[in-house]
């Protein structure tokens, strides 16, 4: 810790940048400021915290123009890095609407004994701690710490150190909110930095890759703290006969490859009906072949450069192991360099089979290996063959026929005929099945009591023995 760390621009492949994270005395001087700071922002009431929270979007749209910037700079891409920016501001409305509902006050309940009253309270956990990765860096440094300020948390976020550009504009809106600049800090900084910070604080929220999520659950665990780890993904498409093609194929091509496929929940295994296999990929390929870059110019194309370098290194290691294993590229098949950036085209393959790196590893690319299954029960058994069981995708020509499908599937939300819905509908609670996920769902309303502890008054009400007493 410490140490100055350098950052790549993905576009160029430059070192431009770099970071330096706060020393172990520094971080300790941080975490014990939030936590003073805490004890008012909990009782000044949530009002006052919609207040600040209301306050600071105004700050945000005001310096928006800085923030994008170093967003598109991070990440290399630009409409994806628009969507983040206006995801976070709705959502900060979407939890400022909903929280007094959450928030509000159980009232006196009676129990099974007459003569004895339950009285419950909420208490907010006194500091979270946001570890996020690289591949959305805004939004996903601020879909846990929103509601758990509104839920009256102080919150420490450690953003990736691949994508740290977007923290200096941010603070500046942060410091400008008098309320909020107490109670929200962000700091630079590696794995060193969010080890660390997983011994200061009270629960801690993760994104990121299984192999990392182990150990921060294993590092909680020796803390004693609540860990909710949002993790990894090889989500399927389940493409039945009766499908609607144009739909499917279009679906399936957003989902695999928005972002450049560098989705936690992007499609990454496609399943086709034998009957259907060789029109599918005739349209799908077609479809691929229509997308382009974003090179030279940020605003051509739709297909953004390799954010991180080693993934790059991974989806390189996946096509060259699946070809050789025999695997057919119809489109796109190469991760190529132009002027220091890593770039992929879309692409779709197919001879594949589960002995293959690119249908069993995620490769957060935008690859679409696609099998033909001859039937259902194939389907289902291929699509539950992993370890992951983060999301899915289901494509019939009846909702009947797929929600019959999306029931056996081992993953906690399923798009039927459409791909990516998790990403899109904020309502639905979903668990992360197998190793995908550890801890209450982070989508739908019930995502803000994750940040607060229950608990109970048990009120004696009349002045008589108890029956369980000794008798005396
Ligand atoms: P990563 O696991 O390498 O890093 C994530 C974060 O953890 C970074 O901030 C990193 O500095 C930090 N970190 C590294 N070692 C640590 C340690 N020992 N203790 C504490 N923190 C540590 O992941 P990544 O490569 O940045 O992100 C890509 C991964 O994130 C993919 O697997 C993707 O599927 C996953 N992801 C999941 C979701 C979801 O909601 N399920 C969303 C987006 C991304």
């Amino acid at each position: 810790m410490g140490t100055k760390i350098n950052v790549r621009n993905p576009r160029t492949g430059k070192i431009d940048d770099s970071i330096t994270p706060p020393t172990l005395e520094q971080l300790t001087e941080e975490c014990n400021r939030l936590r003073e700071a805490q004890i008012d922002w909990q009782q000044i009431g949530l009002e006052k915290r919609i207040e600040a929270m209301q306050a600071w979007k105004q700050a945000l749209l005001s310096q928006q123009d800085q923030l994008i910037k170093a967003i598109v700079t991070d990440t290399g891409r630009l409409s994806e890095s628009l969507t983040e920016f206006n995801s976070v501001i709705s959502s900060i409305d979407r939890w400022c609407q909903l929280a007094p509902e959450l928030l509000s006050e159980l009232e006196a309940k009676s129990t099974a004994i007459p003569f004895i009253e339950l009285q419950q309270e909420s208490i907010p956990y006194q500091l979270v701690g946001v570890i996020s990765p690289w591949n959305f860096p805004l939004l996903l440094s601020l879909i846990d710490t929103i509601p758990a300020l509104l839920a009256g948390c102080s919150v420490i976020v450690k953003p990736s150190e691949i994508t740290p550009r977007f923290i200096k504009p941010l603070r500046a809106t942060i410091a400008s909110v008098p309320k909020l600049c107490d109670v929200l800090a962000y700091i630079e900084g590696a794995g060193n930095t969010g080890a660390a910070l997983i011994e200061s604080v009270d629960l801690v929220c993760f994104t990121g890759s299984v192999a990392t999520g182990r150990k921060v659950a294993e590092a909680a665990a020796k803390c004693f703290i609540p860990a909710f780890l949002e993790l990894g993904g090889k989500d399927p498409a389940i493409v039945l006969s009766s499908t609607d093609l144009e739909l499917a194929t279009s679906a399936i091509l957003w989902g695999s490859v928005v972002n450049a496929g560098q989705s936690c929940l992007s499609i990454e295994r496609i399943y086709v009906a034998e009957s259907i296999f060789e029109d599918f990929i005739e349209k799908l390929v077609a479809k691929a072949k229509c997308l382009d870059l974003a090179y030279p110019s940020l605003e051509e194309g739709q297909i953004g450069p390799i954010i991180a370098q080693r993934q790059a290194e991974i989806i390189a290691a996946h096509l060259k192991e699946a070809v050789e294993k025999g695997a057919i590229i119809h489109c796109g098949g190469k991760v190529e360099q132009l002027d220091g950036g890593w770039w992929c085209r879309p692409t779709v393959l197919t001879q594949v089979n589960h002995a293959m790196q690119v249908m069993r590893a995620e490769t957060f690319g935008p690859i679409m290996p696609v099998m033909s299954f001859a039937t259902i029960k194939e389907a289902i058994k291929l699509a539950n063959d992993t370890i992951y069981g983060l999301s899915a995708a289901v494509f019939a020509g009846s909702e009947a026929e797929a929600i019959a499908v999306a029931t056996n599937i081992d993953a906690g939300a399923i798009s039927i005929n459409d791909a990516g819905l998790t990403a899109m509908i904020h309502e639905a609670e979903k668990s992360s099945f197998k190793f995908s996920g550890m801890g209450g769902s982070r989508m739908g309303a019930a995502a803000l009591k994750r940040f607060m502890r229950k608990k109970a008054f048990l009120i004696k009400q009349e002045s008589i023995p108890d029956p369980w007493w000794f008798k005396s």
